[in-house]
């Protein structure tokens, strides 16, 4: 890495109008080409979604016009905690590399060799192991990865030997002396290229060859021409023969780009295809100013093509047509015969390329499978806990099977640390261990809320005022007369074994607070924190508060009864994220909706149809408005964003 070593920089402020935009300790132009590499190992799709992210990120934390993608990448690499919250399918590896790159930098402050870095650098990430399965799998890849084994031994052994020499003046004197060695740096060289392929390449490689048809994508302004500054850190492209060359002025650099961009049009014998894309927004991408260079007034294509023009949705059309009724015999057999084409690429390490093109993936071809082995045995209660028994019993028993018992779930959130922050602190002082204060409450909320996630700081400092707010909710709810209601327990697990028609159910949970009423009688509390609350007609038919009732008169709280079983008076969800309507006493105390004790059979019909479906297995997906928040959406063949899997 030919990054330059210096302090640290802080969060980047916005710049102002036409001044330069702080890139972080590394650099754009360093940046782009580490993520690039071999140690980043992303792709030109992923740093554009990366970019993409990171800008609309910056616009959500209220920065109307955010610095280029590039730069924000740059920063992102310096800082990579910043990218957390993003999508690992695209981020992962810039931030796995953002962490390497600080930790060698930090090795190098702390007077480390350029060996010890190159050390850090190598054992970081998978690269040595990509490149030695390549090599013992020999053919043309496995070439190509002795040749680069080869070279970065070589630059193992010129780390070693610079220290040797220079007596450990540092990573710097290393660079020097690679900078002044000339390297040959023909990457292509040797690699086998496909006959009936496209072929990628850039500008520079392609001068001298030729092809009936070529496309020049991405033909932007500002990447085109791209008028920085050339050049490295020691600046060894000025040496000439006749001594050090002037740089390149802005004029210069203009003739060599559009110079560059000749050759590059100039390799169509037969077609040639410019491309550039046009934002609607002003400081969105532009094409660049060579396109109208070119003499020919520019299509504008607007909308979306009649397909993706992506792999997955080639497959999807073949597929689509192969069984089309209204498509011809001989072009169904000439999809067939396309996708068995598709299916049969593989690339250098005999992976296949395209392998949803097989039939092997068509999982809507297969029959639902059962598990050999039961997943619950017959003969014993079915373990459910009362937020459960909703999703079984009433959403989506799919959902319930996929997050609970497969485990799938996305992990935590910032939404749960908030509940878990804010369940505790009301914990702690209703069972006497915080005063009832809210500032001694905050101090605890400010110890422990940095360690939450959340997706940028703008929102952390949102969520902390709401947290605030439902502790101050929280302590008036605590401290007024609940009609003489007392506390007897908080977080008291209970575990009772239910009779539910023909099934024997076992529940297990925590009752946030029990209460003791005047008359005796137990009656159940449980907080909530998330932004949504059921109806009146739900929360009368509330599954979770049903079975805390029920678990009552089976003995749940005997014991902080003194023993003596009380009768179930009641039960309560405390909306501590919102406040009660104005009638109620307004947005100060929270919202609190109660159930009566419940009557009839409806609660047992209810662990009935759960234990049902557990027993035999049913999971079959059922829509509604919980699917808004479900986690598998993208895999359930009852959502169209899921229907790819089966169709
Ligand atoms: S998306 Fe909806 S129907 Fe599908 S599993 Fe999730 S909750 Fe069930």
């Amino acid at each position: 890495a030919g990054a330059e070593v210096g302090p640290a920089s802080g969060p980047a402020p916005e710049p102002a109008a036409g001044a330069r935009h702080d890139e972080g300790w590394i650099g754009v132009e360093a940046a782009l080409t580490l993520l690039s590499s071999p140690l980043g190992g992303m792709d030109a799709a992923d740093l554009r979604r990366l970019g993409r992210a990171l800008r609309d990120e910056e616009r959500a934390a209220g920065i109307k016009v955010p610095a280029p993608s590039d730069v924000l990448l740059a920063r992102a690499l310096a800082e990579p905690e910043r990218l957390t919250a993003h999508d690992p399918a695209y981020a992962r590896g810039a931030q796995r590399l953002g962490q390497l790159l600080r930790k060698t930098r930090e090795i190098l402050q702390g007077g480390g060799t350029a060996e010890e870095a190159l050390w850090t650098l190598w054992d970081g990430t998978s690269w040595p192991d990509r490149l030695e399965r390549r090599a013992r799998r020999g053919g043309a890849a496995g070439r190509n990865a002795d040749r680069d084994l080869d070279a970065v031994c070589a630059l193992f052994d010129t780390a070693a030997r610079a220290e040797d020499r220079t007596g450990g003046r540092g990573a710097l004197n290393f660079l020097e002396q690679l900078e002044a060695e000339d390297i040959a740096g023909d990457t292509l060289t040797g690699k086998a290229t496909r006959t009936e392929a496209v072929r990628l390449m850039t500008a520079h490689r392609s001068k001298g060859l030729e092809w009936r048809l070529v496309v020049v994508a991405g033909v932007q302004e500002g990447l085109w021409p791209d008028l920085r500054r050339r050049g490295s850190l020691l600046e060894a492209d000025r040496i000439g023969r006749d001594g050090l060359a002037e740089p390149l002025t802005p004029g210069a650099l203009l003739a060599e780009e559009r110079r560059l961009f000749y050759v590059a049009a100039t390799r169509a014998r037969e077609r040639l295809v410019v491309t550039a894309v046009k934002a609607p927004a002003e400081d969105g991408d532009q094409p660049s100013r060579f396109l109208t260079e070119l003499g020919v007034t520019p299509k504008d294509v607007t909308g979306r093509p009649r397909r993706p023009l992506a792999v997955p949705a080639l497959v999807a059309e073949l597929r689509a047509t192969t069984v089309d009724p209204d498509a011809s015999p001989a072009l169904r057999e000439a999809a067939a015969r396309r996708l068995a084409r598709l299916a049969a690429l593989t690339d250098e390490d005999d992976r296949p390329l395209v392998p949803a093109a097989h039939p092997q993936r068509w999982w809507g071809l297969y029959e639902p499978t059962r598990s050999s082995v039961p997943l619950r045995d017959r003969e014993r209660p079915v373990t459910l806990s009362g937020s459960a028994l909703d999703q079984l019993a009433n959403t989506c028993s799919l959902q319930w099977f996929l997050g609970r018992e497969v485990k799938a779930d996305a992990p935590s959130t910032a939404a749960q640390g908030f509940g878990n922050v804010v369940h505790v602190l009301a914990d702690e002082v209703a069972s006497g261990r915080t005063p009832a204060d809210l500032a001694v409450l905050m101090e605890r909320l400010d110890s422990v809320w940095d360690a939450l996630a959340f997706d940028a700081p703008w929102k952390s400092r949102q969520e902390k005022d709401n947290a605030r707010a439902a502790l101050e909710r929280f302590l008036r709810w605590h401290t007024t007369d609940r009609g003489g209601r007392e506390a007897v327990a908080t977080e008291h697990d209970f575990d009772v074994t239910l009779e539910a028609g023909e099934y024997a159910v076992r529940i297990r949970g925590s009752m946030d607070r029990v209460e003791a009423d005047p008359q005796g009688r137990a009656y159940v509390v449980d907080f909530k924190t998330g932004k949504g609350a059921p109806t009146k007609d739900e929360v009368a038919r509330h599954p979770q508060l049903a079975v805390y009732q029920l678990a009552v008169r089976e003995g749940a709280v005997d014991e902080v009864f003194d023993g003596v079983r009380p009768e179930a008076g009641g039960a309560e969800l405390v909306q501590l994220r919102q406040g009660a309507a104005q009638r109620d006493g307004g947005d100060a105390v929270p919202k609190v909706q109660a159930q009566q004790p419940p009557d009839g059979t409806w609660v047992g019909d209810l662990l009935a149809t759960a234990a049902g479906r557990v027993l035999d297995e049913r999971f079959a997906p059922a829509t509604g408005k919980h699917c808004d928040h479900c986690s598998f959406r993208s895999a359930c063949s009852a959502r169209p964003e899921g229907r790819q899997t089966v169709e």
